[in-house]
This record gives structure tokens, sequence and C-alpha cells, in this order.
């Protein structure tokens, strides 16, 4: 039905069996995909415990896209391996910021961090989609991760707002860009979730508790709802489906003022 079975995935973003990532890498193995999987070195002990629950990983390589050139080098060792195979899902789970973006009003914060912060959570859409662009079939889906701050204000969130801001305009960019051969680039907006980019954030049980406490479905999503609709979005049931930013986030995204105010 998904019609993904025999299909290849690069996933970037498993650091823990808490990211995001991983539950998509379990959802499109479910699906019959083959994952390659592209990990921060400082990750590496939990990643290769994480791999073995997975048959479905047939390789994984070091990726850091803070460079261009190590982004690159996921690619030259891909390739190395497997010449010739190309992938049709490509999976950009990817955000950081150093401590300074978050632990003081954005006013303040230097050059170099709001640099870090922009290259890794929103540039390096473009940096790996350049280089995995030789390496994907015509007709590629790729998915990243965002969070609604990028056009709402969210205390706390600072720097990573306007990354996110600027991320979801790579993806309309670059789905313009791709999408006369057939390649398809989409984002979600997750809701908030538990992980270790999210520990990160300060105030962020307080987040949770709104959310759960006034968002429509009165609960807040889990790695599963994201990797559900990157399914999605990674299948062909969503061939028609370019550019676009879509909510999983139980609804809250469309509320503005909480009922509670009325009680
Ligand atoms: P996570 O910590 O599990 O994943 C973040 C990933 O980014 C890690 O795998 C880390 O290795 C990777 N990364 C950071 N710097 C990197 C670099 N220089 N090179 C390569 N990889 C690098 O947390 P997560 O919450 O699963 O985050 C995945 C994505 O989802 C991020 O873009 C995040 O902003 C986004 N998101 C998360 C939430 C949430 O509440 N958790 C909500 C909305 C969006």
């Amino acid at each position: 039905m998904l019609g993904l079975e025999g299909k290849t995935a690069f996933v970037f973003g498993v650091a823990s069996e808490d990211s995001i990532a991983w539950a998509i890498c379990k959802h499109l193995a479910a699906a019959g995909v083959t994952l390659y999987l592209g990990y921060q070195k400082r990750f590496m002990s939990r990643v290769f415990k994480l791999k073995d629950e997975l048959p479905a990983i047939a390789g994984f390589y070091p990726l850091d896209v803070a460079q261009d050139a190590t982004t690159k080098e996921f690619f030259t060792a891909f390739s190395a391996d497997h010449p010739g195979k190309k992938a049709d899902i490509l999976i950009h789970a990817i955000g950081f910021a150093p401590r300074s973006c978050f632990d003081r009003p954005v006013l303040f914060v230097e050059d170099e961090d709001i640099n870090t912060a922009m290259t890794i959570s929103a540039n390096s859409l473009q940096r790996c989609l350049k280089h995995a662009l030789p390496h994907l079939n015509p007709g590629s889906s790729t998915i990243t991760l965002t969070y609604a701050a990028s056009t709402r204000f969210v205390p706390s969130y600072g720097i990573m707002s306007m990354a996110k801001a600027a991320l979801e305009c790579w993806t309309r960019e670059l789905a313009c860009h791709l999408g006369p051969e057939g390649h398809r680039i989409n984002a979600i907006s997750s809701g908030p979730i538990r992980t270790i980019a999210a520990s990160g954030i300060p105030g962020f049980d307080r987040i949770l508790d709104h959310v759960e406490a006034n968002a429509p479905l009165r609960r807040n999503v889990s790695q599963e709802d994201v990797a559900g609709t990157t399914l999605w979005l990674s299948s062909p049931l969503s061939s028609g489906v370019t550019g676009q930013c879509i909510h999983v986030d139980a609804g809250f995204s469309i509320t503005m003022v909480p009922e509670s105010i009325m009680n």
C-alpha cells in the first residue's frame, strides 16, 4: 500500500532511542526500506548499540554538517562501499545551537554562535541535498523537521526560531529548484517531544504541560506521530505534495487564546 518496499533511505539525526529520527527509522524499516545512517561521532556508541535492533540498517557513516567537507565525507564513504547505489528518501532531522543561544536575550547572542545555529540547523539542509543529489534516484523525497517558533514567538527558543524560519524557507526554495526533476522536499513541524536536543531548551517541561492542556487533541505528540507522517511523505501516497510545512502537533498551532481563560 505504501509502495516503499525495496526503497532506500539516508537518515541523518539519530542520537539516542528518543530521537525522532530513530522512530522514523523503525517506521521506514517496517515498510521495507533499507537504511543508511549518518551519525555524529559523539553519539557513536549509542547509535552502534541501536543499529543491532534494526536489521534494515545496511550501513552507517560519520556525518558532521558543520563543514561542507565533513558533510561530503558521508557520501564519499557511502559510495565507496556501495558504488552506483542510490537512495529514494533523505531524512534531515538535525538541529543544534550553542548554549549561549538559550541563556540570554537574542539581542546579546554573539555572531559566531548565531552562525553555528544557522549553519547546522538550517543551511545544512542545502548542504546535505547538494552532496546527496548525485546519490538520489529521480522522484526522491526529502523530509526535514521544524518547529512552530519559526512563525510565532515561543519563550526560550531564541535563535533556533530564526534557524527554523530559515529551514522552512530552504524547504520552499529547494522544492522549487528540484521540483522540475521530480524531487520533493517537505518539512514536518513537530510539537514538543522530550529528546536530547529538546533538553537544552529552558522551560521545556512547562511548554509540554501547556500544549497538553490546550492542544485540540489535549495531548502532546510522540516520536511515532511524527514518524507516521514522515512515512506518508516518503511514500508515493504524497506524490503531489512538495515545499510544504505540515504540522504534527495535536493541532496546537491552530489555537491562539487558551480555552482555560473562560473558566
Ligand atoms: P535529537 O537530539 O535526538 O536529534 C538531533 C540530532 O541532530 C542528533 O542526532 C545530532 O547528532 C544531530 N546533529 C547536531 N549537530 C550535528 C552536526 N553538526 N552534524 C550532524 N548531525 C548533527 O533531537 P530531536 O528532537 O529528535 O531532533 C531532531 C530534529 O527535530 C531537530 O531538527 C529538532 O530541532 C527537530 N524538532 C524537535 C522537536 C522536539 O521537541 N524534540 C520539535 C520540533 C522539531
